[in-house]
């Protein structure tokens, strides 16, 4: 049976055939694990549909699509998803072979996040046949490598982007995700001396230092668990997630380190989290911490902001109810808010098919996605 498909959904079916990994600092190299050629497909998408699109390189094909559409509308709105996907290892489907079944799309990126992109462009170049419609100019922005450093939009902000509000596309089911928490990742390591196990008394035991770190973590981290909580988001959090040290039974280990995830609201910065636990360990020997190879801060838009209500009045529109909330996850509306641009997450898709073996997007849930965007741009 061959099945008719709308152009929203053949768009999200050439999204889902180009492979955009994100090669997670894994060391995979290879066409399929760069942004390069889907962000050359969303310029050539874009131009077909008379709209100029620009890369932006932040490392070598691992670049951000760029498109500006003015209508000389008082406020611009910043309309933006990332190109890059999670692997494809242990898929139980074709993941490059975007497959129509049941009403749902499945493949390996369907619902985090080619789906938001489809949308968006989608609704974005329909505007683009009637501008005077508009009531917001538009800015485009799919970026690279959301999955490991955020490192796209990250640069983005960087090289200075302008918009009065905005929507970062994820599954969100189509409800409105007004906060999330951040996230920041760091290490500490402890040092010992090593010396023969049959005489540890020579050396000095950098697991055992790291055993009083971890300790002290725990406490600490109950702690923060047991604090006020933020009304949507709940408490901020901490996990010691990985412990790495000693080379071998018969050797005193003079080498220790762990790995901690701390989730942060959305008032927490890098220094307000890194500077309790710094005082926390204060009077231990021997331990040494690494500046964060992650961090990316939450974020929180006003129930009543202008971005919160518009979007809210063209969900209702179109679903006839709409549901308002926050998540616990980092997207990059995090850094779109740290540089004063209000940017809400909304999408198609439900999050709990992001990064699954059998990964689909709901069909229905594609076309209500351009429905809304096309009402939000233009009513
Ligand atoms: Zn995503």
């Amino acid at each position: 049976m061959t099945t008719i498909m709308t152009p929203v959904e053949s768009l999200l079916a050439d999204l889902v055939a180009i492979p955009s990994m994100n090669p997670m600092g894994r060391g995979r190299t290879g066409k399929e694990y760069t942004e390069q050629a889907i962000a050359d497909y969303v310029v050539g998408y874009l131009k077909r549909h008379f709209v100029d699109a620009e890369l932006q390189e932040h490392l070598p094909g691992r670049p951000n699509v760029l498109a500006t559409i003015s209508a000389g509308a008082p406020d611009t709105v910043l309309l933006e998803a990332h190109l890059d996907t999670v692997h494809a290892d242990g898929m139980i489907i074709e993941p490059f072979k975007p497959d129509v079944r049941d009403g749902k799309l499945f493949g390996r990126g369907s619902c985090d996040t080619k789906g938001s992109m489809a949308a968006f462009l989608q609704a974005a170049v329909e505007s683009v046949k009637s501008p005077k419609q508009l009531r917001h100019n538009i800015l485009l922005l799919f970026v690279s490598d959301e999955e490991y450093k955020f490192a796209g939009a990250q640069f983005a902000a960087r090289r200075g982007i302008r918009a009065d509000f905005g929507i970062a596309g994820e599954p969100t089911q189509l409800k409105i995700v007004r906060a999330h928490k951040g996230v920041t990742r760091w290490k500490i390591a402890t040092r010992g001396v090593a010396a023969h196990s049959a005489y540890p008394e020579r050396g000095k035991n950098a697991i055992y230092s790291m055993s009083k770190v971890i300790g002290r973590l725990e406490e600490y981290a109950a702690k923060l668990y047991a604090a006020d909580p933020h009304p949507v988001l709940g408490s901020p959090s901490l996990s010691v997630g990985v412990v790495e040290g000693g080379q071998a039974v018969n050797v005193v280990p003079d080498r220790c380190w762990i790995e901690i995830d701390r989730r942060t609201l959305p008032n927490e910065t890098t220094e307000s989290v890194l500077t309790p636990v710094k005082s926390l360990l204060d009077g231990l020997n021997d331990w040494e911490m690494k500046e964060p190879h992650l961090s990316v801060g939450g974020m929180e838009v006003a129930a009543n902001a202008p971005i919160v209500r518009s979007l809210a009045r063209s969900i209702k529109d179109v679903c006839g109810d709409v549901v308002v909330e926050g998540a616990q996850y980092a997207t990059d509306a995090g850094i779109y808010n740290a540089v004063g641009i209000p940017t809400v997450v909304f999408g198609p898709g439900d999050i709990a098919q992001a990064h699954t073996e059998s990964e689909y997007l709901e069909l229905h849930q594609l076309s209500q996605a351009v429905d809304i965007i096309r009402r939000f741009l233009t009513t």
